[in-house]
């Protein structure tokens, strides 16, 4: 069974690195390849006797075109490790210092082209070459010679080899694109491919008009000119008028690296050229020496790769979920991807015409992408990867969980199941009461939820409030104890000092989302007020729709379940939180985007709050400030071409504590 996965991965990589490396023109995307190397290097490592001798995680590169003289390298081009998250940098900065005891790193931007080895003869140009196989690679000296910033003759008679990239760079790339299309030629993917595509070229007047430039970063045998850094390398090559990028860095620690990427992440868009990352080296030649070598990348050094935002993925299956209000969503059942910096195995189809306008069908090759950032979304069907095996998509007629029909309202295009029994509804709407942004009953989690409802405990909101009068049959359930039990009835209690907008939140009232929540309690400051409030009333509330303020009118009409829980001792009051004004806030319209490494999102919502901000999902020219965590997905970029000041995380601190009125 794994052997033949291993067969498997092995064959879909080898074919995708011909077609990547050769023929220039991928066929699936690179984060697709990164994660079949991923699952063959985990298979690898926890069936070490498996792996094979041919193996592509022991191989470098491609294989080299016929066309093209052979070169030899005397030493070996290499390539380099990868990491996607800080939990990796982690580990590798650990396992770095378990050889060196204080690093000192060069943070350099991963220039997404090609790797170059370009040989000068006493100061003169004599030979570029492809990195190849990483020991043979192509003559493409005609072409290299094409490129403006390579000099072709040095300051000194020196021989030396220097390694670098050639890039296209995002301009020559589009207008190469725009004239191809025109003259009804395939596009290439990105500058990377357009760069190799050019470089690997017979004919030099094409790569001549494909301006095309260069980086060098790498100097092989730095003891030849007795420099002791690599920074210093840079700037020795430098000195010899190669084109060194200006951005690279020295970090004395892991967290000015962090700094680096986070940087990076943030203006990468203002690059003229296409970064995919960043490489951190360890900057000490001895300390290299030291760390030394796998068969394929060095131990010294490893690539950040920035997250993609938009990847592929297959969609396995569609299942049905019901929601507290009985609402039916249809999600795609995927094959888990990162996406944006994490794992997404679900994307939510909305309903029935969403699906079929897409035309998804179960098995389609599907590109996903995080909708604001945070729900997985199908974006569209990859058709040209369909293999004539996939199935039609087809509606279910009655609920997964109790089997009634389900019904469609007028002018909506959900289905619902209309059982107010219904099981899953009653879970639902309890988790949704105790959950975070409503009443905030810690422990109560979809699986304890669960349990508490099919033992009888809980099957409506007010049995919370009753569950303390169970105390000795809880602590006897299998999985609970007195403390944990304790936890939960303390949750419970501290839960009744809420403010009333979490309460009216938690009530699962239809199109009541948190914001109209919290609006509602600012309006009218108990829950008494807001039940005597007319349908026209709400109406009259800017931001309160007619679809609103019918519903909440429907909702108090007949309920009586507020009544039992004053009765227990539920606040019912707005309590205003205490202002802290500050004038880089206030009355300013704030984006949060990323993962905030000192607060949650909600911690720093109600901050940018509290100081007179107001938050809102997506980024719009009304917007004033995009606040971006690490791993930001596409509202940093739609901030970056709108304009929108731009602050991370370290910015934000430091305007909360320094823009106070007071
Ligand atoms: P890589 O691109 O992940 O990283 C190594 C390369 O980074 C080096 O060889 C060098 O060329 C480059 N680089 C750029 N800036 C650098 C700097 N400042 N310092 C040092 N090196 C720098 O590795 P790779 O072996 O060239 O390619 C593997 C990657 O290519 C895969 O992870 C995948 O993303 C992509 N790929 C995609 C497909 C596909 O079918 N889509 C197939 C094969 C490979």
């Amino acid at each position: 069974m794994i052997e033949k996965r291993i067969d498997e991965l092995i064959k879909i990589i080898n074919k995708a690195s011909f077609e990547y490396y050769t023929n220039d023109n991928p066929s699936i995307t690179d984060q697709e390849y990164d994660d079949y190397m991923d699952e063959l290097i985990r298979l690898e490592t926890n069936y070490p006797h498996l792996v094979r001798n041919d193996s592509p995680t022991l191989k470098i590169g491609g294989e080299v075109i016929d066309d093209f003289k052979k070169v030899t390298h005397q030493i070996p081009m290499m390539s380099l490790g990868d990491i996607f998250n800080y939990d990796q940098l982690d580990d590798f900065d650990l396992k770095v210092r378990k050889v060196v005891s204080n690093p000192e790193y060069v943070c350099e931007l991963k220039i997404d082209g090609l790797s170059v080895s370009l040989v000068y003869e006493k100061g003169k140009l004599v030979r570029g070459a492809t990195r190849g196989d990483g020991t043979i690679g192509e003559d493409i000296t005609h072409n290299v010679k094409t490129i403006k910033n390579v000099p072709k003759s040095l300051p000194q008679d020196i021989d030396i080899e220097v390694r670098g990239e050639i890039y296209m760079p995002k301009a020559s790339f589009n207008s190469l694109n725009e004239q191809r299309k025109k003259k009804g030629e395939s596009e290439f993917a990105n500058p990377r491919n357009a760069a190799a595509g050019s470089v690997r070229q017979l004919d030099s007047r094409i790569a001549a008009e494909r301006k095309l430039a260069t980086f060098i970063y790498h100097l092989p045998n730095y003891e030849l000119y007795s420099l002791s850094t690599h920074y210093d390398s840079l700037k020795f090559m430098k000195d010899l008028t190669f084109c060194v990028n200006k951005e690279i860095k020295k970090c004395s620690s892991l967290k000015e690296v962090k700094d680096y990427i986070d940087y990076w992440t943030i203006h990468r868009n203002d690059l003229e050229y296409e970064i995919d990352g960043i490489v951190i080296k360890v900057n000490n030649y001895s300390e290299q020496k030291k760390l030394g070598y796998t068969a394929k990348v060095p131990k010294w050094a490893i690539a950040y790769k920035f997250p993609a935002e938009q990847v592929l993925t297959q969609l396995k299956d569609i299942e049905f979920c019901v929601g507290r209000t009985g609402k039916i969503t249809p999600r795609a059942i995927l094959n888990p991807v990162r996406v944006a910096g994490s794992t997404v195995s679900y994307a939510t189809l909305h309903n029935e015409d969403y699906i079929l306008s897409k035309d998804i069908k179960i098995g389609d090759i599907v590109s996903i992408r995080k909708a604001g950032d945070i729900i997985p979304e199908v974006v569209e069907v990859i058709k040209n990867r369909r293999t004539g095996d996939e199935k039609p998509f087809k509606m279910i007629t009655n609920c997964p969980i109790c089997g009634t029909k389900l019904i469609k309202k007028e002018n909506e295009a959900a289905y619902f199941c209309p059982n107010d029994k219904c099981d899953a509804r009653k879970i639902e709407l309890l988790c949704h009461f105790a959950s975070r942004d409503a009443m905030n009953i810690e422990g109560f989690g979809e699986s304890v939820v669960d349990d508490f409802y099919n033992s009888g405990y809980l099957k409506n909101i007010i049995d919370f409030y009753h569950l303390k009068n169970y105390k000795d049959e809880l602590m006897n359930k299998e999985g609970f104890g007195l403390k944990s039990i304790n936890k939960l009835l303390d949750a419970i209690e501290e839960s009744k000092n809420n403010s009333l907008e979490k309460l009216i939140f938690g009530l699962g009232i239809r199109h009541v989302g948190s914001k109209t929540a919290t609006l509602l309690a600012q309006q009218f400051n108990t829950l008494d007020n807001l039940k005597k409030a007319s349908y026209e009333d709400l109406c009259a509330i800017s931001d309160i729709g007619t679809k609103i303020a019918k519903s909440v009118v429907e909702y108090f009409k007949d309920e009586d379940i507020t009544e039992q829980l004053k009765q227990v001792g539920m606040n019912m009051n707005y309590l205003r939180p205490d202002y802290n004004l500050n004038e880089l806030f206030q009355d300013k319209t704030f984006v949060l985007t990323g993962t905030l490494e000192n607060m949650g999102r909600k911690e720093a919502q109600e901050l940018i709050e509290q100081m007179g901000g107001k938050n809102t999902s997506s980024v719009s020219k009304n917007t004033d400030v995009v606040i971006v965590g690490s791993n930001p997905g596409s509202k940093l970029t739609k901030a970056q071409n709108l304009g929108i000041t731009i602050w991370n995380e370290e910015e934000f601190e430091r305007n909360v504590s320094n823009g106070n009125l007071e």
